[in-house]
């Protein structure tokens, strides 16, 4: 679904507290190292905390470890937001979309977090209209109901992740 290179990049994200400076010179330092044992550090892990673990499950969330190490995913939304710059404040995805046949389109789902502070939105929009033969409409509509569910899994991770977010230490 995402088209997500897996490029690395050394480049350091902007400097938000003395605390990310520290966390990021052992991590440029030692990343490679850490990366290196991760996944077998996730999976003892997970399997003495799991009740429902499974070894895939363990490699998706290592996956999702090294992605935010290496900056590819978002440490705010992971598997939310798309901007893969490392130490972005805007958070975003505008991924989802079903198009008409020119490749404009007719309906939207997506993803917003700015940097002023404003609240996280999930919006739904829609632009372009497109005439359907009836023996279409099944397959369009499909797609539509496809992609509204995507809104709803949106929705649903990023209400997950505000409460995290709000129940987390502040500093
Ligand atoms: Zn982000």
């Amino acid at each position: 679904m995402n088209d997500e290179t897996t490029r690395t990049t050394t480049s350091t994200s902007p400097a938000i507290s003395g605390a990310d400076e520290a966390v990021n010179r052992v991590l440029d330092a030692s990343r490679d190292k850490i990366i290196a044992v991760l996944p077998e550090v996730v999976d003892k892990a997970a399997r003495e905390a799991f009740a429902d673990y499974t070894p895939e499950a363990a490699a998706r969330i290592a996956e999702t470890m090294i992605g935010i190490l290496i900056g590819t995913i978002c440490r705010d939304y992971p598997g939310v937001c798309t901007d893969t710059e490392p130490g972005h404040f805007d958070h975003f995805n505008h991924e989802h979309s079903v198009t008409n046949k020119d490749g404009e389109h007719i309906l939207d789902v997506g993803f917003v977090q700015l940097s002023d502070g404003g609240p996280a939105a999930i919006y739904i929009g829609g632009m372009h209209h497109e005439d359907l033969r009836p023996e279409e409409v099944r397959a369009k509509t499909a797609e539509l109901r496809r992609l509204l569910d995507q809104a709803d899994e949106m929705a649903d991770k990023v209400i997950a992740m505000t409460a995290v977010h709000a129940g987390g230490v502040q500093a």
